[in-house]
């Protein structure tokens, strides 16, 4: 969540700070600010976008060769300039930025205030500052023991940054649950909560492990520790990313561009792990892990948000496909709960960044438990990955915009192609629908591709129904999934009410909400429950509701009641919401331009959930 820089070396700290500010924007916040020593330790801050930042800093000293810089998402205490970071000490000689949360804040604070201390700001953040320096004066030791003994008396989440004004040749990191990554230039180095801001500078980086911090001095090698003052080696990986692949491309927006990446982004999901020809799956992340998936009792699916709604689909897969027995859970509810999990329960983790909280205290749950955990993420390295017994990427891309697209379609696929290769495994499937699905599989890029081009007659639908107040998104089967994917893309992007529903649950009560100035969006792609999704589009009509139809293309019935019809290409029911959801992901971009919403920032949301 929220984003970390940092900078020493022999260049100007400043410009780089800003520029790896702007690359961390997509991550969501309300907030920003810099530390830069030269002498004196400064701090710029404020309300508002790193644009707001530089707008403030305008026309002051920028000077140093040694600085931070952070992207605040408010946690504790309103989003203003007062508790926007960098805060710095009582003694105003050292600095901090943060990531997460100090669970234990308010004790601490309450110690400190009865020593002495008194706060200017509302946050967790400050407090851990102050602890720092009370260690530091009252133990008489240096800065990188007082941080260790604070950090050990911190419950919560932290990726940190220090400076001290004392120390201008060191800066000090450390993480627990929060991401956080160091790149090695050339007599200089980066700290940032991904590699984004670095990539431009160096490939070489070294991830933290939870608990970890470094000594970063100038002109030095970087030492490594644990917080219980065991030393770590430094293991130096070569980051994968390119540069171009965070560039809008000409896109107006992220978002859209994303969308239209989908056909690349799921072909790559898939490249190397079929062959239709063949009829060969070669999933080499889990193949260690097929009997595990053959004996398995259940599948337990894990994640948040749309990740959620990729396991729902995952649900009819597997259970249909496979005949293994799911169970889709919010990670933010499974880990509070006491689940019953058993050995041979295998979970599965969704999760696009790989950082997500939720999702990960989850899978060291299950795994506490006993079971096998299996990682389905987006960002290689993440997290998640790492702390999995096996896993597949989605290899998406980096996905900028907060409201995830080509992440879901990419999980949809992979997690499609998982759900046979085990129904083979487990002689679930017969062979012509094993062959059939995975030749359907194959096409899929393609006729996303087609969707895609009806982009402008979405567009013209969206133009109509702008200025509704709610939504409503049905679909079965299949297509459940996707009514509520649909309508959480149109909220979280357009700030308006939109609610997703089995189709046959209306009539139990968001039937109530149906007049004229309802839209009401069906995907009525199914073939298996198609004449009952005609009639809900009936019941609808019958109270004067707007349909918008997803249907099958050639498709007569139910563009004879449908107000506005959109058309996907045929494919097997099992992978129609990957076709389905695009012309949603679309029709919520547009209304969001349309109405001047800040579409690949939406406000209040992150794109690394990365507290709980
Ligand atoms: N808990 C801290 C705050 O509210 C840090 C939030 C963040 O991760 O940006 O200031």
């Amino acid at each position: 969540m929220c984003g970390i820089v940092a900078y020493i070396g022999e260049k100007q700290a400043y410009p780089i700070l800003i520029k790896g500010l702007q690359r961390l924007e997509y991550r969501g916040y309300d907030s920003a600010g810099v530390a830069l020593l030269n002498g004196q330790l400064n701090i710029y801050k404020c309300k508002g976008k790193v644009s707001d930042l530089k707008a403030h800093v305008n026309g002051t000293v920028k000077e140093g060769t040694l600085g931070m810089g952070h992207t605040r998402w408010a946690t504790h205490g309103a989003p203003n300039d007062i508790n926007a970071h960098p805060h710095l000490s009582e003694s105003k000689n050292l600095a901090i930025i943060h990531n997460g949360i100090i669970e234990n804040y308010a004790s601490l604070k309450e110690a400190l205030i009865q020593r002495g201390f008194s706060f200017k700001t509302e946050t967790d953040t400050e407090v851990l500052i102050n602890l720092i320096e009370d260690i530091k004066q009252k133990e008489q030791v240096d800065l990188e023991h007082a941080v260790r003994i604070a950090l050990n008396q911190v419950v919560g989440a932290y990726a940190i940054v220090v400076m001290s004004k004392d120390n201008p040749d060191t800066l000090i990191a450390a993480k627990k649950s929060s991401p956080l990554v160091i790149g090695i230039g050339q007599d200089e180095y980066f700290l940032a909560s991904d590699a984004t801001p670095i990539i431009e500078y160096t490939k070489n980086v070294v991830y933290l492990e939870d608990e970890e911090m470094a000594i970063i001095t100038r002109g030095e090698d970087i030492v490594m520790k644990t917080i219980q003052n065991q030393p770590v080696t430094p293991y130096i990986e070569e980051l994968q990313m390119n540069l171009e692949a965070l560039e809008k491309g000409g896109y107006d927006h992220f978002m859209l561009k994303e969308i239209f990446e989908q056909p690349q982004s799921i072909y790559d999901s898939l490249r190397g792990r079929m062959s239709s020809k063949e009829g060969t799956i070669l999933l080499g992340g889990i193949k260690d892990y097929v009997q595990k998936f053959v004996a398995a009792k259940r599948i337990i699916f894990i994640a948040c948000g749309t990740s959620w709604h990729s396991g729902l689909v995952a649900e009819y897969l597997f259970e249909d496909l496979a005949r293994i027995p799911v169970e889709v859970e919010y990670a933010s509810e499974f880990r509070y709960r006491n689940p019953v999990l058993y050995e041979d329960d295998i979970v599965i983790a969704i999760s696009q960044s790989g950082e997500t909280a939720d999702t990960l205290a989850a899978l060291e749950l299950a795994k506490s438990k006993g079971a096998t955990v299996i990682g389905i993420c987006n960002v290689v390295g993440s997290t998640i990955a790492r702390k999995t017994d096996a896993g597949c990427y989605t290899h998406a891309g980096p996905e900028i915009g907060v409201a995830s697209t080509k992440a879901f379609t990419a999980q949809l696929a992979v997690l499609s192609l998982m759900a046979l290769h085990i129904a083979q495994a487990r002689g679930s499937i017969t062979e012509s629908r094993y062959r059939g699905f995975l030749t359907a599989l194959a096409q899929i890029p393609k006729k996303v591709e087609e969707v895609l081009q009806q982009n402008d007659a979405i567009k013209a639908i969206a133009e109509k129904y702008k200025d509704a107040k709610n939504c409503l998104y049905l679909g079965r089967g299949y297509n459940f999934p996707v009514a509520l994917e649909g309508a959480l893309k149109f909220k979280e992007i357009t700030y308006v009410h939109a609610e997703g529903y089995p189709a046959a649950e209306m009539k139990h009560g968001p039937i109530a909400l149906i007049d004229e100035q309802m839209p009401v969006v069906v995907i009525a792609t199914n073939e298996s429950a198609y004449e009952k999704i005609v009639s809900n589009i009936q019941e609808v009509k019958a109270r004067k509701g707007n349909i918008i139809a997803i249907v099958t293309e050639g498709d007569t019935q139910i563009k004879a009641i449908a107000d506005f019809t959109i058309e996907i290409p045929h494919t097997i029911e099992e992978l129609t919401p990957i076709l389905s959801v695009v012309p949603l992901q679309l029709l919520a971009y547009h209304v969001a331009v349309m109405l001047g919403c800040h579409v690949d920032q939406p406000r209040n949301l992150a794109k690394s959930v990365t507290v709980e």
